[in-house]
């Protein structure tokens, strides 16, 4: 689960990490009275569980509490990477002399903890990364040790950071392992013209894992991460939204894995991960699709059935329930192989939608859908 960042500013300021004062409203109104008591300027910022707020116009510098109302009445119902903000937080403005990045991050492929640090922190982070990695220092850290007043020494070093971070070093280290958080990051860390050192932006993932050592978080706004997510959710199916362009639909979580390795030695990205389970029915078929069909970043969808107790008759009447209710705008290619395998390719065949092919083996629909996926991008 992720955090607001207003649960995450709240939790650093348990942990003595120093941030700016703020309050939370979903009122326009109630931004003004925030304002006049933060002193008058505030910054006015979105709450969504995602990032790049600042560069979608969802952080805006007020100058008073009249222009704080104003920019909280702009952000309120503002979509952000489709996420509808329901809440503002206003923050006291600070005075910025440099911005810098940190964060722990659960490497998994290492079998590790990274900190990651950097002193060209603030909005252009990721173009940092992307163009300079050199600019981005990553430094293992082992959990049975943690970060010690030396390993933070050691950070602070490698990110070209002051000094004077070490300290939150230490303390956001605290923050990642009481918490039992697989991400701690501060974007950005900054320097003030004082030379106060503030976190003004945090993200926190806690491990769902270890939500019942947490009672406190029990009752917090668990919404999905991505509201598509939600809408699956609701449905009872199981979605995790991906980076990619392919839409994976398959039946069973070793099945629908293995697809989205096979797509990827296709050479194109799955879009997401979606499982309609063993005995699926025509409407858990539907649901998926619709769900699918929503992701703007899908180019081809690739449904893979491998029929066991699901009967792949029931999975094709589910593909041509879905093209009723949903106006179908992206190929779909479906492999149908198992119980009843004849039975739905027949169902599909007499549908005949000329956006839809079937394909006999797994290699050559993923082939497929990777192929019409990439066209697709090119157009
Ligand atoms: P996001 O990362 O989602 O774009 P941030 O909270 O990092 O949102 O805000 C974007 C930028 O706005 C920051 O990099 C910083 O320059 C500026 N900013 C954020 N909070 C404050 C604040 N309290 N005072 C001054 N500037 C701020
Ligand atoms: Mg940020």
């Amino acid at each position: 689960m992720d955090l607001y960042e207003h649960q995450a500013r709240d939790l650093f300021a348990e942990y003595g990490i120093s941030v700016p004062r703020a309050e939370v409203t979903d009122s326009a109104k109630q931004a003004r009275e925030i304002a006049r008591r933060l002193g008058g300027p505030a910054v006015v910022k979105a709450q969504v569980k995602t990032g790049g707020r600042g560069k979608a116009g969802g952080v805006k510098l007020a100058a008073d509490p009249v222009a704080a109302e104003n920019a909280a009445r702009q952000i309120l119902g503002m979509d952000i990477k489709g996420h509808t903000v329901g809440t503002v937080m206003l923050a006291q403005p600070v005075d910025i002399e440099s911005e810098f990045y940190v964060s722990y991050v659960l490497d998994r492929a290492a079998g590790t903890f990274l900190a990651i640090a950097s002193s060209e922190g603030g909005m252009e982070i990721e173009e940092v990364a992307a163009t300079r990695p050199a600019a981005v220092a990553r430094i293992p850290v082992d959990p049975a040790v943690g970060v010690t007043s030396a390993k933070a020494a050691q950070i602070v070093r490698a990110g070209g950071l002051p000094a004077q971070t070490a300290d939150v070093l230490v303390r956001l280290w605290d923050v990642l392992i009481r918490e039992d958080a697989l991400l701690v990051e501060v974007n950005p860390l900054v320097r003030t013209a004082k030379g106060q050192i503030l976190a003004l932006d945090g993200k926190v993932t806690l491990d769902d894992n270890a939500r019942f050592r947490h009672a406190r978080w029990g009752v917090q706004d668990a919404a999905p991460d991505d509201p598509l997510e939600a809408q699956a959710a609701a449905k009872g199916l199981n979605y995790v939204k991906l980076d990619g362009e392919v839409g994976i639909i398959g039946n069973g979580a070793g099945l629908v894995m293995s697809t989205l390795d096979v797509v990827a030695g296709c050479g194109a990205r799955p879009a997401n991960f979606l499982d309609i389970g063993g005995g699926a029915s025509a409407r858990i078929m539907a649901d998926g699709l619709d769900v699918i069909l929503a992701d703007l970043a899908v180019r081809s969808v690739f449904v893979n059935v491998f029929g066991g107790i699901t009967a792949c008759d029931a999975v094709a009447d589910g593909i041509v329930q879905a093209l009723e209710r949903v106006e179908l705008t992206k190929p779909l290619v479906v492999r149908l192989d198992g119980n009843n395998a004849a039975r739905g390719r027949a169902v599909l065949d007499e549908r005949a939608h000329p956006l839809v092919e079937q394909a006999t083996t797994m290699d050559g629909a993923a082939r497929r859908a990777a192929e019409l996926a990439l066209a697709g991008h090119n157009s």
